[in-house]
């Protein structure tokens, strides 16, 4: 349930970004999702492949996901550090006075797509576009 509304998210963004971009259809689509998000990625991919069947300018893509780690920033001794697990103690000092500052991200990185040429015949040599653009927020 929860995969299936950030692939769906993942969709809309990618549509709005081939928009923007004036590309005509992707072939990749990378995506970074912080790992406090606890996605599993193949189930992920399961909601990608079944919603992309449906959306032609996606239907030939590759979903690629990018797990970020969770960071953190210490308040008592400043230093930033990643955490295996959430358990929101700095590892250099142990204090507890921390900000996490990574691990919600969720963006789209890069999507890699075909532009059509200005005449609207069928180009030969694709053409790569990226962009970088948010995934609109999961309901
Ligand atoms: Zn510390």
């Amino acid at each position: 349930m929860h995969e299936g509304a950030i692939a769906a998210a993942i969709v809309q963004g990618a549509l709005e970004a081939l928009e923007r971009e004036g590309l005509s259809s992707a072939r990749s689509l990378t995506v970074l999702i912080g790992r406090l998000h606890s996605v599993v990625p193949d189930v992920l991919q399961d909601h990608y492949r079944l919603l992309k069947r449906e959306r032609p300018p996606l239907r030939r893509s590759r979903l690629l996901i990018e797990i970020a780690p969770v960071r953190i920033a210490c308040r008592a001794c400043l230093r930033e550090a990643t955490i295996e697990r959430p358990e929101f103690a700095c590892p250099a000092c142990g204090s507890t006075q921390i900000d996490v500052i990574g691990g919600r991200e969720m963006h789209l990185k890069e999507i890699i797509g075909v532009r059509p040429t200005a005449d609207g015949r069928r180009q030969k040599k694709k053409s790569e576009s990226n962009s970088k653009s948010q995934i609109p927020n999961p309901k």
